[in-house]
Order: C-alpha cells, then sequence, then structure tokens
C-alpha cells in the first residue's frame, strides 16, 4: 500500500511519518525544496514533541521517503493525503490556490485506481470541485478527510483520534480509505462529502467560541469581583458544558481558529447567512490580546524608555508555531510603544527572528529576558516558563510588573512575593 502525502507542514508531515510508524509505505512531497532536503537529513522542520526520533526510524526502515518531483510522488500511489496550506486570504476567505495546484499535478502524474483524501480544512464545496479536476475515466476518487491533531500533542491526536472523519459521495472509496485507518482503532465517522467539510469549520467555530465566551465573562469577573478561576471550575463540573477549553487568557491563536472563523463568515456571507455569534467572536478574540498591553499602559502611563520582557512566544506550548500568537499582537502594541523588548521561548526563538529580526533581544533563560526589565508579559503557558520562581521576578526586574495572560501564577502568591501582578478575570494586585 503505496501512501502519499502532499504538503509536508504541521498537518502533512506528522501525518506522513504516523502512517509510516504504521507499517506504511509513505512519500512525503512538497514545492518547498529546502524543506524536503532538511527532512532527507534526518532533521524535522517543525518543533513537535517525538516526531524528529519517529522520523528518523522510519526513514531507517525504508518506510518514509521525502521527494520535490511531483511524478515520483503521485504516479505510484494508491492513496494521496492532500495537507497542504490554506491561508487566509485579504478577504478573510480560505485561499485554495495551493490546494488546487495539487489537484491539478494529480491529474497530471496520478496512475491507476487513486484515492485522495483531503486533510487540508475547505469551504463546503471544496472538494466536489476538486473533483472536477479528474477525468471520471482516471479511477480517481475523492473523500474529504479533515485533520483534527493539535499542534503539540501531533503524534497522540493521530494514533488516539478521537473521530476520523471520512466524508465522500463515492462508497468505495471511502471504504478503502476507512481500511487504511482500521490499524489505527479509533473511532470512524462517515459521512457525505460536504457534511465532513462542515464538521472541520463547525468544529473550530465551536471552540473558539467557546475560549471567547469564557474570555467575557472572566473579564465581567474583573468588574465584578468575581474570579474566572472558581467561575470556570464550577462551570465545567456541568457535564453539557465540560471543564476542556474553559481557561480564560489572552485570546486565541495559531493557524487555525483564526482563520477558519474568518473564512466561516465569509462563506455564510457568499451564502447569504449571518454569522453574527462568529463575528462578536472574532471581535472579543483581538480586543482580548491587546488587553494586557493596555493594561499596562494604564499602570505606567507610557513604555518610553521601558523594558519589556515577553515569555512564551508560540501560540501555545510544545510548538514552535507562532502563526497568529498572541504574542505577536503583544509584541507589535509594544514597538508601536517605543518598549525595548526581550523575548524568550523555548522553542519558537527561531521563527520570531524571522519577523524581527534585530529588533528584539532574543534571551536564552527566562531570567535573562526579565533582567532589567519594567514589565514582564506571560503569554504561553510553557512549563519552563510556569515553573519561573515569582521571587525571581522581583529580584531580577527593574519594576516588578508581571502581565500573566495566562493565569500561570496565584494572585495571592504574586502579592506575597511583592509583585504589582495583573491576570485574566482575577482581581489585580496594584
Ligand atoms: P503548513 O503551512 O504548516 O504546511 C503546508 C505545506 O504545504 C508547506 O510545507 C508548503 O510548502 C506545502 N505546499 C504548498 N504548496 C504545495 C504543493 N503544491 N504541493 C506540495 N506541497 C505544497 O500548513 P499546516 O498547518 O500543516 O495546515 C495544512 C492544512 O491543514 C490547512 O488547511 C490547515 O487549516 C489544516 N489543519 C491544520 C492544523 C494545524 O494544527 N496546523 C490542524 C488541523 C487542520
Amino acid at each position: 500500500m503505496n501512501i502519499t502525502v502532499a504538503g509536508t507542514g504541521y498537518v502533512g508531515l506528522v501525518t506522513g511519518v504516523c502512517f509510516a510508524e504504521a507499517g506504511y509505505t509513505v512519500t512525503c512531497f512538497d514545492t518547498d525544496t529546502e524543506k524536503i532536503n532538511t527532512l532527507s537529513a534526518g532533521i524535522s522542520t517543525i518543533y513537535e514533541p517525538g516526531l524528529e526520533e519517529m522520523l528518523v526510524q522510519n526513514m531507517d526502515a525504508k518506510r518514509l521517503r521525502f521527494t520535490v518531483s511531483p511524478a515520483e510522488a503521485y504516479s505510484g500511489a494508491d492513496f494521496i493525503f492532500i495537507a497542504v496550506g490554506t491561508p487566509e486570504r485579504e478577504d478573510g476567505s480560505a485561499n485554495l490556490d495551493f490546494v488546487e495546484s495539487v489537484a491539478r499535478e494529480i491529474a497530471e502524474h496520478a496512475r491507476g485506481k487513486t484515492v485522495v483524501a483531503v486533510k487540508s480544512t475547505v469551504p463546503v464545496g471544496t472538494n466536489r470541485k476538486l473533483a472536477g479536476f479528474f477525468n471520471p475515466r482516471s479511477g480517481i476518487s475523492i473523500v474529504s478527510n479533515p485533520e483534527f491533531l493539535r499542534e503539540g500533542s501531533g503524534i497522540a491526536d493521530t494514533f488516539q483520534a478521537e473521530r476520523i472523519v471520512i466524508g465522500t459521495d463515492d462508497k468505495a472509496a471511502g471504504d478503502k480509505l476507512a481500511g487504511i485507518y482500521r490499524r489505527f482503532g479509533v473511532p470512524i465517522l462517515r459521512t457525505g462529502l460536504k457534511s465532513a467539510e462542515m464538521i472541520k469549520y463547525a468544529s473550530n467555530a465551536f471552540l473558539a467560541a467557546k475560549i471567547s465566551l469564557v474570555n467575557e465573562i472572566a473579564n465581567f469577573c474583573e468588574v465584578t469581583g468575581a474570579d474566572i478561576e472558581e467561575v470556570a471550575l464550577g462551570m465545567g463540573m456541568d457535564s453539557r458544558i465540560g471543564s476542556q477549553f474553559l481557561r480564560a487568557g489572552i485570546g486565541y491563536g495559531g493557524s487555525c481558529f483564526p482563520k477558519d472563523t474568518k473564512a466561516l463568515v465569509k462563506l455564510g456571507e457568499e451564502w447569504g447567512c449571518d454569522f453574527s455569534i462568529l463575528k462578536s467572536v472574532i471581535e472579543v478574540n483581538s480586543r482580548q490580546k491587546q488587553k494586557l498591553v493596555n493594561a499596562a499602559i494604564g499602570i505606567a502611563g507610557s513604555f518610553k524608555g521601558k523594558r519589556a520582557a515577553v515569555l512564551g512566544l508560540s501560540f501555545k506550548p510544545f510548538t514552535d508555531d507562532i502563526r497568529e500568537a498572541p504574542a505577536l499582537e503583544v509584541i507589535r502594541q509594544l514597538l508601536d510603544e517605543g518598549a525595548d523588548i526581550s523575548v524568550y521561548d523555548p522553542a519558537a526563538m527561531g521563527k520570531m527572528r524571522e519577523i524581527y529580526g534585530d529588533q528584539l533581544y532574543y534571551a536564552e533563560t527566562p531570567e535573562e529576558a526579565v533582567k532589567g526589565a519594567d514589565f514582564a508579559f506571560v503569554l504561553t503557558e510553557w512549563p519552563e516558563i510556569t515553573a519561573f520562581p515569582l521571587e525571581k521576578y522581583r529580584l531580577f526586574m527593574r519594576q516588578p510588573v508581571l502581565l500573566d495572560g495566562r493565569n500561570c501564577y496565584s494572585a495571592e502568591a504574586a502579592e506575597k512575593a511583592g509583585l504589582t501582578y495583573v491576570s485574566i478575570g482575577r482581581k489585580a494586585v496594584l
């Protein structure tokens, strides 16, 4: 059984490595030559726990290889998984250029009966459109197979997926794809093509809404004197609500929620549906990202001549992905305000340097980042950062003002440590 994965990003690389680990022969294809050269040398191009070791083992076992040749990738494949990006266009809609370009190349090179499974997140109706790229007599069939893995736990999310969605109008192709996943022993949901496409957007919209609702309640808690941590605990004990995704914070980021919520709003407009809840979700999130810098300005008046430390750059722990990360917005605001900025992150410094170059100081430890700072912003709850003792902020900072965007510390402990402490949805220590 030959499997090809098109696109070796966060989804494609994890998918390819995991299918190889499951015993299949896998070819990973990407148009980015530098990426393919790095991967061919056994080096992972993304930070994902456990991935590089698994990649090397499967390359050594001759089950996994990488190529930039579409002919090599597609001509002998029984299954092709499309996992290329569907980034946001300027108007908020999903850019389908990469997906369409893969479909064109598959049409040119695939031989024999091939099942094309689309993992990329695409608007409802896209897979039907993609099917139009293939000659009906070519033996190529298309299946929507949206991806639900989370960066940082991608391998576990693949092998222990809560569900695999297989959406198709072609039952035989769906059966074949289900056969591939049988080795994983995970629940499989069979649906129509359009429902599968919608499940992905609806799930991300729901999760983003949960975060924005909790954040709005957190902001109200601050005004009224309630504590969001206690409130969330009480809410989460109701099984209809569930305890996950109730953490108040500086807002959601990443490569999925921001773009997918906007794409769904845009898609709704095209179909004459007004997603008013989603528009509010997006707006609440955008305001949330600005909250801590505004709080700091409220405390100090201005950032001129001041030093700010930013601890945590990735949009969440255990990934180096900074796409739409709250840190980007905070750093942009701080630069606009004229602050000197030092940053620390265990995995995402390289990606931040690609954007900001010498405009930031890249510290090697949290200690070094906060040394001499007037403000410290905690934006990602990496274990290295949450374990950083409160006393050290007081010891190393010029003025110990801590702005905790992930409620990593207790307000009482921060007060005891002598810090000015602002968090989300809890009483500030001023
Ligand atoms: P990514 O940007 O990390 O990777 C995309 C890769 O596709 C890049 O390496 C790029 O070089 C490659 N590519 C572009 N054009 C190509 C072509 N014609 N042929 C082969 N490769 C090509 O993207 P990602 O984060 O892995 O996301 C991929 C898709 O999966 C998106 O639609 C995204 O919404 C969806 N998704 C992402 C996640 C996530 O956590 N990142 C989770 C679920 C779903």
